[in-house]
């Protein structure tokens, strides 16, 4: 593809298209001519040119008329039109504005007006085709890098599956008490892998920006509501209390991905139990203080975070001290949490005070209901 940027002059007088010509000749561009509205239609449609210089005044379709027609039937919204009249008219101005022209020039035309104007719009044009090829390498280097991650997960996923079932055949099977208890850990140990893959997997296509987020408006009590009933094994083995947000309001919406905004939740909740006291709470709490934002709050009364770790839980594999506790985790939940919270236009934040408890808020774009849905 030639890197000559190309310019159209739509322009009925010979004198004038010769006068543009000559004055562009320092910018070494690709010039066409046509002497009439039809015809710049034609070359247009054969072609998107870098930049077009329209005469608002010509023998059949107008540059005006023209102009519109690129826009509207081709779909052509981003060439540069500049539009050239004789009349320094504000409402012929506007109405060029209104029928899609970028910009005007007025004639008699200076030759330092129309070099810079056009320098300049070629210049964007470049810096834009360069942005849409860097976009088009990235995105394709992204699916080649997801296809990748995938394909592995997969790989290292296939023997494990295979441990996993004959391990669970030979403890079924087996009447020694001793292959029984060696089969349980092996087992054990092979899920931790298989959650391992999983979130590595996870992180991995986060960090990428390879994962799809589908924003929507979501009934904030509902995800709450169906996250806690994830969760409720989980807390009724530790023996937690869960206390579900008090329902002042009608309801709230918040803007987010329903299936990752249950993962957060259900991560956060389930982070709450893990590291809450013998018969400790969690809470859930709403805040709407400020306009078009939510809060989400889930505070425990557990072990809580010493103020100068706060910053290590967001980092991948850190567990601080759980690592010795036989409190089961692989330190990648925070960091995928606050990842996807992101993606989703929200902010993870936490507050802490050591051995008495966590809150960890959780603000996304939303409003509260002032009638049923
Ligand atoms: P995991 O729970 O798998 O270890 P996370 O990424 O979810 O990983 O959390 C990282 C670390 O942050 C945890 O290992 C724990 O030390 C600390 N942490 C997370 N949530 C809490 C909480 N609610 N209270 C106290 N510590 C927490």
């Amino acid at each position: 593809m030639s890197n000559t940027a190309e310019v159209l002059i739509a322009e009925d007088s010979e004198e004038t298209r010769y006068y543009l010509k000559r004055i562009l000749k320092p910018l070494n561009l690709g010039i066409t001519e046509v002497e009439n509205g039809d015809l710049a239609l034609e070359k247009i449609k054969e072609r998107e040119f870098d930049v077009v210089l329209m005469d608002i005044v010509m023998p059949g379709k107008s540059g005006l008329e023209v102009t519109k027609k690129v826009r509207e039937e081709l779909g052509y919204l981003f060439t540069p039109i500049i539009v050239m009249t004789a009349y320094n008219d504000e409402e012929l101005i506007e109405t060029a504005f209104k029928s899609g022209a970028s910009d005007f020039m007025i004639k008699p035309l200076s030759k330092n007006e129309v070099l810079s104007r056009i320098s300049k719009r070629i210049q964007q044009r470049n810096l834009e085709r360069e942005m849409c090829n860097a976009r088009a390498i990235a995105e394709k280097s992204n699916r080649e890098k997801s296809d990748f991650i995938t394909r592995l997960a997969h790989e290292l996923k296939t023997p494990l599956n295979a441990i996993i079932g004959y391990t669970q055949l030979t403890k079924i099977k087996s009447d020694d008490q001793e292959i029984k208890t060696n089969c349980y850990e092996v087992l054990n140990a092979a899920k931790h892998q298989e959650s391992l893959i999983r979130e590595v997997t996870d992180l991995t296509k986060i960090e990428a920006g390879i994962i799809d987020i589908c924003i929507t408006d979501i009934d904030l009590f509902q995800a709450i509501e169906n996250s806690i009933h994830l969760v409720q094994p989980m807390a009724d083995e530790f023996n937690i209390t869960l206390n579900k947000p008090l329902q002042t309001k009608l309801g709230y919406l918040v803007k987010a991905d329903y299936t990752r905004l249950i993962q957060v939740l259900v991560n956060l909740m389930s982070n709450a139990i893990k590291y809450n006291k013998a018969d400790g709470k969690v809470n859930i709490l709403i805040k709407n203080d400020s306009d078009q934002r939510i809060k989400i709050g889930i505070s425990d009364s557990g072990i809580g975070i010493a103020e100068k770790d706060i910053p290590l839980i967001f980092e991948a594999f850190n567990r601080l001290g759980a690592s010795n506790t036989d409190i089961e985790g692989l330190g990648l939940g925070l960091p995928i949490t606050k990842k996807i919270v992101e993606l989703m236009g929200g902010v993870l934040e936490v507050e802490s005070v050591e051995n008495e408890g966590s809150i960890f808020w959780l603000e996304l774009t939303g409003c509260a209901l002032t009638h049923h849905p």
